[in-house]
């Protein structure tokens, strides 16, 4: 399904500063709060309400979302700028339930398998990696399991324990007077954060976090035929899914690097390529550069100005299907700016036998010096 404009869900203008935005976001979420509201897609509601707040009221989140749309900050965070960028799903969404509610609500899905973050990556190739494919190695970090203590955070198996406080459940419940009345809330534990268990010898290569920062090496490999923006999904090479749940997934965006000659539209390649306007009008035998090297080229006799020729099968490879786009030369006439005088006689020759006037100006002039003095 598509996801709605951030800005139409909040019902604000694009240019809207920061405090109409926390406005018509409170105004919603107060609306929407499925403890409250009667409209049927009441948590759907508050939740696409909550998603396109916790974008728009970040300075860096909404730059991204205005240049990229939603491909600029889904899940992970969206692009970065130096390459690498992404972390932590969700993050915000548990932070508005504080804010509004001071207490959150789902807390104890922390002990459920959950899929790790997305990574993006943005990879920048050259114009003919681009177009042959290429194998890159590229270097991410990221977030592994750690592999002491496989994930549980404690130095044994004996160091684990329930939480006394929450008695295992990683929540705490309390009764909250709200404008709304009186409503059970639900906290997250903060003896054990959320997990039920509590660790007395933590991990020290993880420092009882079950994880680690990781650098690891990845090697992509670039099919022949991606053009600017493509992406790329590398199942399972995000971040390490946590209480057993699946990795998540590695996105690589390609930035191409543009070309000093070829010019790509699609998967067509366009060249411009200089003559003279000699070889333009008798015709000539060259050599043009293709992406597989020079080949010769006829140019026919009497060829204008901006003619385009195409060269079969000379351009981009089609990305998941067979063949290739086409060549386009497009032929640029050079006129020659400086001609010594034998040059010029000849042209001057080649009008005349053409029936042409060239230059009756100057002619005029020399012309009226010769009579001036009788010659
Ligand atoms: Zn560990
Ligand atoms: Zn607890």
């Amino acid at each position: 399904m598509a996801k709605k404009d951030y800005y139409e869900l909040l019902g604000v203008d694009r240019n809207a500063d920061k405090k109409e935005i926390k406005k018509a976001y409170r105004k919603l979420a107060k609306k929407y709060h499925p403890d409250v509201s009667d409209h049927p897609n009441a948590e759907e509601k508050f939740k696409e309400v909550a998603e396109a707040y916790e974008v728009l009221s970040d300075k860096e989140k909404r730059a991204r979302y205005d240049q990229f749309g939603h491909a600029g900050v889904d899940q992970d965070g969206g692009f970065g700028q130096g390459g690498f960028s992404g972390q932590g799903g969700f993050g915000g969404f548990d932070d508005i339930f504080d804010m509004f509610f001071g207490g959150g609500r789902g807390r104890s899905r922390k002990n459920a398998p959950r899929k790790g973050a997305d990574l993006k990556y943005n990879l920048t190739v050259e114009f003919e990696e681009a177009v042959f494919g290429a194998e890159k190695e590229i270097t991410i970090p990221r977030t592994e399991e750690c592999s002491s203590c496989n994930g549980s955070g404690a130095q044994s198996s004996e160091d684990v324990e329930s939480c006394a406080k929450c008695n295992g459940t990683g929540e705490i419940k309390f009764k909250q007077n709200t404008p709304f009345g009186q409503m059970v809330q639900t906290s997250t534990c903060d003896r054990c954060n959320g997990t039920g268990k509590f660790i007395n010898n933590p991990c020290s290569d993880c420092n009882g976090q079950g994880e680690v920062k990781k650098r690891r090496k990845v090697t992509v490999n670039i099919p022949a035929g991606v053009n600017d923006g493509s992406r790329l999904r590398m199942s399972g090479e995000g971040e390490s899914g946590k209480n057993g749940g699946p990795n998540g997934d590695l996105y690589i965006v390609i930035n191409v690097k543009p070309h000093k000659i070829f010019e790509r539209k699609g998967d067509e390649i366009i060249c411009e390529v200089p003559i003279s306007f000699v070889q333009a009008t008798l015709g000539d035998e060259i050599k043009v550069p293709t992406l597989d090297g020079r080949v010769k080229f006829e140019i026919p006799e009497g060829t204008q100005p901006e003619t385009s020729f195409r060269l079969k099968g000379k351009g981009v490879p089609h990305l998941n299907r067979r063949g290739r786009g086409d060549q386009h030369i497009k032929v640029k006439v050079v006129i020659p700016e400086q001609l010594d005088r034998d040059q010029k006689e000849l042209l001057q020759k080649f009008a005349d036998m053409s029936g042409e006037e060239i230059n009756p100006e100057q002619k005029g002039f020399l012309q009226k010096i010769k009579d001036a003095f009788g010659m």
